[in-house]
């Protein structure tokens, strides 16, 4: 079987793809430095644990493999940890990123797929955010995301590294199986914050301000299911195999809900009242984040099936209520 490096696989959207990896007939293969991760998500392929800053330890893993491709997800990723601490996110995931780029390039494994983000787009009014956006990122997380699209940019002209570049828009749910799911500690996403109120795991959520100039005033995100998200990855290598070149894809299904549609889905879904309060709005949110791209449907065959916000807040719940969520 093929191997595939999949960096951060024991995390929330890493170990999802690893399911749909082997599930497609890969062996996925775990290099993930624990500190988001969790081992115990490592379910279906090896693990190797390593920082991506350590240029031996790649090279060793990449030699004990000989991966055909590297799908990589390991990243800092919360928005408000980046404006607080941005030098943490610059060299976590461009230092980070730039020796795993590095580390592949010398190993001779050339097929890429990159997890990007739609905040390298940051605020543009009233613009439809397609891959030929202007990336006007506010935080350092986005600008972080933005500077390894340049860095595979470079090598693929230097060294004929072929890449895959999906910009996620908010990611939610989990397998339905119950496999896997999400799980961060701290957690900072809107769902399963929103889903711990309703359990009475956590106080009320905080509403991230609600003066945005949005027709309910708060913020509007595209919301994917993380299923149909990672299986635009496998989409993407089977691309990559069929050596189409570098392609960038937004990962969004084109409809935006406010936070407070949010809220009011969880609640119809759970059958419970979201005890939340409204605070002041969170440094380096932008007000919409909506995909306006069909590249990913049309080029790459992508159909997302379970990205409702009705079936992501579900299969979240189930989750939530599962004996696997808590750790
Ligand atoms: N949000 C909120 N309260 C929270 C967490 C998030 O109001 O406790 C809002 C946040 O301002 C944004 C949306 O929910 O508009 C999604 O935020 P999340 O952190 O889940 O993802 P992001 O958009 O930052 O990637």
């Amino acid at each position: 079987m093929t191997n595939i490096l999949v960096t951060g696989g024991a995390g929330y959207i890493g170990s999802h793809a690893c399911k749909a990896l082997k599930a497609a007939g890969y062996t996925p293969v775990t290099f993930d430095n624990l500190v988001t991760g969790w081992q115990d998500a490592v379910k279906f392929g090896p693990f190797e644990r390593g920082e991506l800053t350590d240029r031996a330890r790649l090279d060793e893993v990449f030699a004990k493999y000989q991966p055909a491709a590297v799908v990589h997800f390991a990243a800092l990723s919360q928005v408000g940890e980046a404006m607080a601490e941005p030098g943490r996110y610059w060299a976590n995931n461009v230092i980070g990123s730039l020796t795993l780029i590095e580390a592949a390039v010398a190993a001779g494994c050339l097929d890429f797929v990159f997890s990007s983000t739609c905040a390298t787009y940051g605020e543009h009014d009233n613009v439809v955010l397609d891959e030929n956006t202007a990336q006007y990122p506010l935080n350092a997380y986005g600008a972080s995301k933005r500077a390894i699209e340049d860095i595979l940019h470079d090598f693929e002209a230097a060294y004929g590294l072929r890449s895959v570049i999906f910009r996620y828009f908010n990611v939610a749910g989990a397998d339905p199986d119950g496999e896997v799911g999400e799980f961060h500690r701290p957690e900072t996403h809107l769902v399963p914050l929103m889903l711990d109120a309703i359990d009475g795991k956590r106080d009320a959520l905080t509403v991230f301000g609600t003066d945005y100039d949005t027709p309910d005033g708060t913020c509007i995100r595209d919301y994917v299911h993380v299923c149909d998200l990672v299986d635009a990855h496998v989409l993407g290598l089977k691309w990559l195999e069929a050596d189409k070149g570098s392609r960038v894809f937004n990962l969004g299904t084109g409809s935006g809900f406010s936070v407070r549609e949010v809220i009011d889905q969880s609640s119809s879904v759970t059958n419970r009242e979201v005890p939340f309060t409204i605070g002041p709005r969170r440094a380096g949110d932008c007000t919409k984040l909506v995909s306006g791209s069909v590249r990913a449907e049309q080029e790459l065959g992508w159909t997302p099936t379970r990205s409702t916000l009705k079936s992501m807040i579900a299969d979240a719940w189930r989750w939530h209520q599962s004996g696997s969520y808590e750790r």
